[in-house]
């Protein structure tokens, strides 16, 4: 028989899913691929070297064998164990969220060198427990960034004029704020934006994570925008998931 192809990469390991008995499989997104999903063998065994190794948000250098369906890990050592976030229940959750977006926002083999940055520098800033859920939002933005879904929050998504400071709407479907005037014309629904909020998106869009975390942001202003951004999420995520299948459809 002969010997599996192997290669190398390095990665972030965003999650990772029981398989049959003593099998996992680890879904690790590595600088030069993007998103892999392989399996570790006899990793839930208790005497498995390999195991601690490839917990979530563990940042690691790994050799791999091809195989028919799917690749095989085959060694594993650790580059960067991000031991201070895994020793803080609050922050292991925060960085927990960091690696779901990762899996969402991308596709297996698609390599993302943005990507990859972001999620790194975001663990990285997980030292402290005083960081706060605004660390979140700008996660979420830079992502929306990246991929190209940032919404438009300089302009009017209908008439394309400069917006005024004022409160306006936000819809989902034209992927931006909607002008107070254009908005009360429009039958499509759109959330209302206040001032404030419309502020800080700005801020989480363009200014620098230590710039952002500087903010002193009102407790109600941090929900309002959780919510918001959290909607337009699940709206670009679903839209994505949709043109996925589509794509799969027409190339099958
Ligand atoms: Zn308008």
């Amino acid at each position: 028989m002969a010997r599996p192809r192997t290669y190398k990469s390095e990665g972030i390991i965003l999650k990772g899913i029981p398989l049959g008995e003593a099998d996992r499989i680890v879904t690790i997104y590595t600088l030069g691929s993007g998103k892999l999903r392989l399996v570790a063998k006899g990793v839930r065994r208790s005497r498995s070297r390999m195991s601690g190794y490839l917990e979530p948000l563990t940042y690691v250098s790994i050799s791999v064998a091809e195989g028919r369906n799917i690749d095989t890990i085959t060694e594993v050592e650790i580059i960067q164990s991000f031991r201070e976030i895994r020793e803080d229940l609050l922050l292991v959750s925060k960085g927990l969220y960091f690696a779901e977006i990762v899996d969402k926002f991308t596709v297996d083999r698609s390599p993302g060198s943005a990507e990859f940055k972001l999620l790194f520098d975001g663990l990285g800033r997980l030292k402290a427990s005083y960081t706060t859920d605004l660390a979140l939002r700008y996660f979420e933005m830079q992502m929306l960034k990246i991929t190209g879904f940032g919404p438009e929050i300089y302009q009017c998504v209908e008439c394309h004029t400069e917006l005024e400071v004022d409160s306006h709407g936000f819809s989902n479907l034209k992927g931006g704020i909607l002008g107070s005037e254009c908005r009360s014309k429009s039958s499509e629904p759109s959330a209302a934006i206040s001032v404030g909020a419309i502020k800080l998106l700005r801020y989480l869009q363009n200014e620098s994570y230590d710039r952002v975390m500087g903010l002193n942001i009102p407790e109600v202003l941090l929900v309002d925008v959780e919510k918001l951004l959290g909607s337009y999420i699940r709206y670009v995520l679903d839209k994505k998931i949709k043109s996925k299948e589509f794509i799969g459809l027409i190339s099958s």
